[in-house]
């Protein structure tokens, strides 16, 4: 359809809502595949290079489009570099649960868009925008459509989620997964593992609710550090009040929530460590995770996202998924006052973590399944040995 007819469309503003999904459908089809593979390789090397072993990719129609995905799933395959999950975010009314088995996606949801973002004032509020009292956002699927989906998708075994920013958003997910945990039961709704993108602006009662029903909060600890500073967008869009109310990381962590932090690229950068240090210096402080908390929900967090318990440690029987590090120097930092069961005592042997009052270490070896993905040369230097391959 002409996006000039669709709403959201601006001649001389930036466009939203669903011209700006119309915009985004028409440019990609233009994208030429060997341009397509040219990006997913440069992704993938970048992402081994700064220690990522694994991506979850949210795709959808209007973000990367089927082609994309299916590409993107083929290239990881045998490129030897991060393993790959895709997640296909359409809903299952318009098709979404053949499509996502169609492409090999692992899920049915991801960036399914239940609202839009707080930037372009389409996040989903409920109470009006501080810097416009006339809108409280844009919501693109109701309560209704949510519970729809999650029913669907729970009764076809698969994983589904949403992209949910503003509070209306997230309270009715929270909502939508609690009346499907009522019609099928609560063990089905947790052992599926649905999951909720983003995640900015949660009430008590709706992070009670999703702790309750086993989905994971995949979130973004750069998010609070871009916009989360005193007078910023958070500050604008919402006021003083709400903004600090914002990116609840340890709210969720300490009401027993599964959390996977994570980068949402291009919106922040592929930086592991970045988002470790984001995420202990929460601009609400009583927000701030415990470095090992962070840790733990960059690594562990994103394979029990996808439903591998034992997956994301250095230990015996563990998939040999690793990265290796120059870092200046280890500590042991508890950075704020959370309750921990850390001890900081040295005769505990409680891994150190590198100080991150600086640079960000840098990723010297990266290793998947015990093959060298990155740093070969490093690798070989140190150990002798090749890695082994798959
Ligand atoms: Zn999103």
């Amino acid at each position: 359809m002409m996006p000039v007819r669709l709403e959201g469309f601006d001649a001389v503003g930036p466009v939203t809502k669903a011209a700006h999904n119309a915009l985004r459908e028409a440019a990609l089809v233009r994208v030429r595949p060997s341009d397509r593979r040219a990006a997913h390789l440069a992704t993938l090397a970048d992402a081994a290079a700064h220690g990522i072993v694994s991506v979850h990719e949210m795709s959808g129609p209007s973000i990367g489009g089927a082609d994309d995905l299916r590409e993107l799933l083929a290239t990881a395959a045998d490129f030897a570099g991060p393993v790959v999950f895709g997640y296909w975010g359409q809903t299952a009314a318009e098709g979404g649960i053949e499509m996502a088995r169609e492409l090999g996606a692992i899920g049915v949801g991801g960036d399914l868009f239940v609202d839009g973002s707080l930037g372009s004032h389409t996040a989903s509020l409920v109470e009006p925008y501080a810097d416009d009292l006339s809108s409280r956002g844009a919501q693109y699927l109701s309560r209704e459509e949510i519970t729809d989906h999650l029913r669907a998708a729970t009764l076809a075994g698969i994983a589904g989620g949403f992209h949910a920013i503003g509070d209306a958003a997230c309270a009715d997910v929270a909502a939508g997964v609690a009346a499907v945990a009522d019609e099928l039961g609560q063990g089905l709704v947790r052992s599926l593992g649905h999951r909720i993108e983003h995640a900015e602006m949660l009430h008590e009662s709706d992070i009670a609710t999703l702790v309750n029903h086993g989905v994971t909060f995949s979130m973004q600890p750069i998010f609070d550090a871009y916009w989360g500073v005193p007078g910023g967008m958070y500050d604008q869009r919402l006021g003083t009040e709400r903004a600090h109310q914002m990116n609840r990381l340890a709210s969720i962590v300490s009401a027993g929530g599964r959390l996977a932090i994570n980068s949402d690229t291009p919106v922040t950068p592929m930086r592991p460590w970045s988002i470790v240090r984001a995420a202990t210096e929460h601009c609400q402080e009583p927000e701030s995770l415990s470095a090992r908390a962070a840790f733990n929900a960059a690594t562990r967090g994103g394979w029990r996202a996808i439903g591998n318990e034992g997956v994301g440690v250095i230990e015996v029987g563990a998939p040999a998924h690793l990265a290796v590090w120059e870092a200046a120097e280890l500590e042991v930092r508890v950075p704020d006052a959370t309750v921990t069961n850390w001890s900081t005592d040295p005769r505990a042997a409680t891994p150190g973590l590198p100080r991150l009052d600086d640079d960000d270490p840098v990723c010297v070896a990266t290793l998947v399944d015990g093959r060298v993905i990155y740093g070969q040369d490093y690798w070989t230097e140190r150990t002798g040995a090749g890695g082994s391959s798959r």
